[in-house]
Order: structure tokens, then sequence, then C-alpha cells
């Protein structure tokens, strides 16, 4: 088959350098310049995009339509997200994280976003070029959210008004379909007693003996849940992350906060893991502390039908396209699957052009290959199920 696609790897690769150099980093979530070049770009391309004020009027998002919505043929929503994490120590790079340094004999670009996740943006942009050409017989919505990095309600706010058959959430994948992603939630809790000096220890109520007295539980908690298991995404995990607490040697610690990262499958609720993870410190309530429990933030898990027609399809084209694996497959960390399967109802697929093990790496890149092969597959998978 002819390639549909007119898009040549330079061409991608540039528009790829174009947006990794929008600094959209989240926190603080400076996303604006690169949704106001996303809207131009798309808007000189001649198609219907208009920036979105919601929920943050400072951090607009981008939404644009391509399509009469023919009833007969498919609503497909096409998502990513423009925020990016911090590049951390810049020791660490050896370019400039928000340069979009474009290595053309390599294959790849360069910078913090490349993979997780302009690939996928660039590649959606792209496709939706390719297609507004000829026109779209059903709809195409293309949906760039905001806070993803940090849980707030981007795409979220995007999607909860969209009828639409079915979506793509463009993370890395390397054109791999996923069609579940872990949920996950952060907790905080905060163990307290009585400060008293050192030299007597049984007149106060050490905070850091509140610590000790969890080990226990945890660990019983943390193998019980192992054996949670699903079969594309692996076990449910509860990892104790972040320590901090006590004043001084001397002094009886009168708080000690404990941080945890849980990760979770599509059958555990948050309001069942916030019960579990109160009750882990009974033993420690038992022994005179106060505690208390917190989830900070939260990622729900998702999940649709691996023989979904979404995942079918592009399967099909990636696995023609690309020679991409087609066995079943998840993603171990949270995504904005969640936003369009479980608050919006779209079967939604995680799959897209970037390579997850470079998400959040110092150095980070994306092949320009797996972009490239990203737009024929979008535009094939548009012809599949939007046009007659
Ligand atoms: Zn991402």
């Amino acid at each position: 088959m002819d390639d549909r696609s007119t898009v040549s790897e330079q061409e991608a690769a540039t528009l790829l350098g174009e947006l990794v150099s929008y600094d959209s980093q989240n926190p603080p979530g400076d996303e604006a310049a690169c949704a106001e070049f996303i809207y131009r770009w798309l808007t000189d391309a001649g198609i219907d995009a208009e920036l979105v004020a919601d929920p943050y009027p400072d951090r607009p998002q981008v939404r644009a339509t391509i399509g009469d919505g023919d009833t007969e043929r498919d609503h497909l929503v096409l998502n990513g997200h423009i925020d990016v994490v911090p590049p951390g120590n810049l020791e660490r790079w050896s370019v400039d994280p928000f340069e979009g340094v474009v290595d053309a004999d390599e294959g790849r670009v360069y910078g913090r976003g490349a993979s997780d996740m302009k690939a996928g943006v660039a590649a959606a942009m792209l496709a939706a070029r390719e297609v507004a050409a000829d026109g779209v017989d059903g709809r195409l919505t293309l949906t760039f959210a905001m806070g993803e990095e940090t849980a707030e309600p981007g795409t979220k706010t995007l999607v909860e008004n969209l009828e639409a058959d079915a979506g793509i959430v463009l993370e890395p994948t390397e054109l791999e379909v996923q069609t579940v992603g872990k949920g996950l939630a952060w907790y905080v809790a905060t163990i307290s007693g009585d400060a008293g000096h050192a030299s007597k220890p049984h007149a106060g109520a050490n905070a850091v003996d509140g610590l000790f007295a969890l080990e226990e539980s945890l660990r019983a908690y943390r193998e019980r849940i192992a054996e949670r298991t699903h079969p594309l995404v692996g076990e449910s995990l509860c990892t104790p992350t972040v320590l901090e607490g006590g004043t001084k040697e001397n002094v009886l610690a009168e708080e000690v906060e404990i941080r945890f990262d849980r990760r979770f499958l599509p059958d555990e609720s948050p309001s069942e893991i916030d019960a579990e993870m109160d009750d882990l410190f009974e033993i420690v309530r038992e022994r005179g502390f106060d505690v208390t429990v917190e989830r900070t933030r939260t990622y729900e898990a998702a999940e649709i039908p691996i023989d979904a027609t979404i995942a079918e399809t592009v399967r099909d084209h990636a696995s023609t396209v690309a020679d991409a694996p087609t066995d079943p497959a998840g993603k171990s960390a949270a995504t904005d699957q969640r936003n369009l399967v479980n608050d919006a109802d779209i079967p939604t697929i995680i799959w897209g052009p970037g390579t997850p093990t470079q998400a959040h790496t110092a150095d980070e890149w994306a092949e320009t290959a797996y972009l490239v092969d990203a737009i024929e597959v979008l535009c094939r998978t548009i012809d599949d199920r939007c046009n007659a």
C-alpha cells in the first residue's frame, strides 16, 4: 500500500524540535506559550482550533475539530499533554533540554518532553493536517491538555462533554497498543508524639518509635496486595518513598511523616485503598500516637477490552506500517486514558511514537522513524474509522 501521509522525516523532526523548544515545565505549569504555538499552527493549517481557558485561564489548552460529524462514521479523539516534567540537574544533560536539538544522522530529536509526549502531539498535528486536506466524514477531535504530570483536570475538562466513539492517548509506547493503564495514588501519613528530653525517653512519646511500630503491618500489607495482579500491568504496589521528621538528636521526635506511592489495578478503588492505608496505622495508634493519613494525588486506573475496535484497528495498521508488536499490553504508569474512559465513556487506547524508557530521563530523545510511522498509522486509522 502506498503511504497515505506525505510527511517527511525531516518535517516531522522539525515540528517536534519546535514543540520541545517551548519550555512547558510543570510544575510550575508553563504550558501557555506551547499551547498558543499549537493553536496558531493548526489555524494556519486551515483546521478549526480554539484555545480553551478552562479550568485555568492562565494555562490555556487546545481543542480542534475536523469533519461535520456524519453519524454513520466514527468520532475519534486524539489526546496529548503539552506539559513536561522539569529537566532536573542540568549537569546530567549534554544538550539544552529546551533547544529542541534535531540529530538527523541519528534520527533523533533531543530534549525534555521529546518522547513524553511531544512526539505524540506532533504526530496528531501532522496526521490531522494530512487528513484535513480531503476532509473527514465523521469527526476528528484533537485535545492537547495542560497539567497531566500533576494530575490536574486538563484532559478531563477537554473531553467530558464529548460524545465520541473512540480515543487514542498518545503517550510513548513505541507504537504498541495498550488497553489498560495502572492507577496511582500518593499518600502522606503523619505520626504525632510528644516532645521530651532524649535523656528521659519514657516521659514522652517518640514519633520515631511510632514509625518503627509500622514495619510489620506495612510488610504484611505489601505482601498481601502483591497477590492482586493483572495480566497486562502486573501487581498492586505500596512503596514508601519519603521520610521526614524529628527535631534534633537529643529531642524526642514530635512528628514523623511518611509518604507512599501506591500503584493500583482497575478493580481496586481509591476509596477502598484509603481505608486500607488508614488501617495500616492501627498498630501505631494502639501505641498511643495520633496518626493522620491523607491521599494527596490520584490518577484512577482505566481499562477497555483487549479486542475493542480502536485497539484492533490501530494494532493492524501499526503492525503493517511499522511491524509493531501485536500482543495485548498495558501501561504500568498512569495516564489521561482514565479521563476518556472513566469520565467521558470513550473507549480509548494508549499508543504513541515516543520511547517509554526515555520519559523523565536526562538527555531524553525520541526517534523520528517512530514519529513518521505514527503519522501514517493515524492517517490510516482515521480513514478506516471516520471516512466513508
Ligand atoms: Zn506523559
